[in-house]
């Protein structure tokens, strides 16, 4: 924290294009806000609402309609976000909340690991061949219908302490434990409006 203030502070305010006025006179919370979210590698834009604030229309299955619009496992890598610096993606909201509550739970002493995320169509085939329709006993979502399809849902890798806080604190970031006999299994579930 202290070295990214240095850091900001250092910056000739001049260079900044995308936080324009609001810098360069103080340091206010804003303008830290700002550098965290650009160290963050999320956008910039100085009146943007971080998509983890914002509300979302859901339709009749609860999906955003912006996602339901790319179809299941055909969301864009303009929609995903990185989870960490795993090679994990998930729908940019989601990454965001997922982002903060492994950060979160970090300070606490909690290790929460990623096995899965956004599961492109092709691969949801693939895994319902090797896994199973749940609909059989087996794991695996019916291709097309997968939360994982949505780049919202993870697989998550937790100890018992972990499992535990998850369930304790999990809903505080948007994240459900919503599939019996899959405790690793999260669904993000966004603000609507
Ligand atoms: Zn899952």
């Amino acid at each position: 924290m202290i070295a990214l203030q240095t850091q900001q502070a250092a910056k000739p305010a001049t260079t900044s294009t995308t936080t324009g006025a609001t810098t360069g006179t103080t340091a206010s919370g804003a303008s830290f806000a700002t550098a965290l979210a650009s160290a963050m590698g999320t956008q910039t834009g100085a009146a943007a609402v971080a998509p983890a604030d914002k509300s979302y229309t859901l339709n009749s299955k609860g999906i955003p309609a912006e996602l339901a619009a790319y179809g299941n496992g055909k969301i864009p890598a303009s929609a995903l976000e990185k989870v960490g610096s795993t090679g994990h993606k998930l729908w940019a909201p989601a990454a965001q909340n997922l982002n903060q509550m492994i950060a979160d739970a970090k300070t606490q002493g909690v290790t929460i690991g990623i096995t899965d995320s956004y599961r492109p169509y092709e691969e949801q085939v693939d895994l319902a061949k090797r896994k199973g329709l749940y609909s059989q006993g087996g794991l695996a979502a019916k291709p097309g219908t997968s939360e994982h399809g949505w780049g919202m849902a993870t697989d998550l890798d937790l100890n018992s302490k972990a499992q535990a806080w998850m369930r304790e604190n999990g809903e505080k970031y948007g994240f459900h434990e919503n599939v019996p006999r899959e405790p690793w299994h999260w669904a993000y579930r966004p603000k609507t409006s």
